[in-house]
C-alpha cells in the first residue's frame, strides 16, 4: 500500500500539472481569440498562417484536455482511497511506477497483457 507521504507528494504533482496545464490553455484560448480578431479585421494574406495556427492548437488543447481529464480522474481516486489500485485486477501498482507516472491506472502485468493483446 502507499503510504500517506507518497500519496501527498503524488498529489502535489498532479495539482502543480493541473495548474500548468490550465495556465497553458488560458494562453492557447487568449492568442486563439486574438488571432480571430486579427482575421476577422479580414487580413487575407495571413488567413492561411492563421488556420494552420489554429489547428496546431487545437491539436495541443485536445491533448492538454485528455490530459486534465486523467489527473482529475486520479484526483478522484486519491479521495476515494483507491488510488495506485490497479483498475483491471485490482493488485497495487508499483510505488516508483506511480512516482514517475501518476496517471497510470494499471499494474505493469496488466499493461503487458493489454499491449499483447493489442498487437
Ligand atoms: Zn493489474
Amino acid at each position: 500500500m502507499l503510504s500517506q507521504e507518497t500519496i501527498e507528494k503524488i498529489k502535489a504533482k498532479l495539482v502543480e500539472e493541473k495548474i500548468k496545464i490550465l495556465k497553458r490553455l488560458q494562453k492557447e484560448t487568449e492568442e486563439r481569440n486574438r488571432l480571430r480578431d486579427k482575421q476577422a479585421v479580414g487580413d487575407e494574406a495571413d488567413s492561411a498562417t492563421q488556420l494552420e495556427l489554429e489547428n496546431i492548437s487545437n491539436v495541443l488543447s485536445s491533448m492538454d484536455a485528455a490530459r486534465l481529464r486523467q489527473i482529475e480522474e486520479a484526483l478522484r481516486r486519491i479521495e476515494e482511497g483507491t488510488y495506485g489500485l490497479c483498475e483491471v485486477c485490482g493488485e497495487p501498482i508499483e510505488e516508483a511506477r506511480l512516482l514517475a507516472q501518476p496517471f497510470a491506472t494499471k499494474c505493469i502485468y496488466c499493461l503487458e497483457t493489454e499491449e499483447k493483446k493489442r498487437y
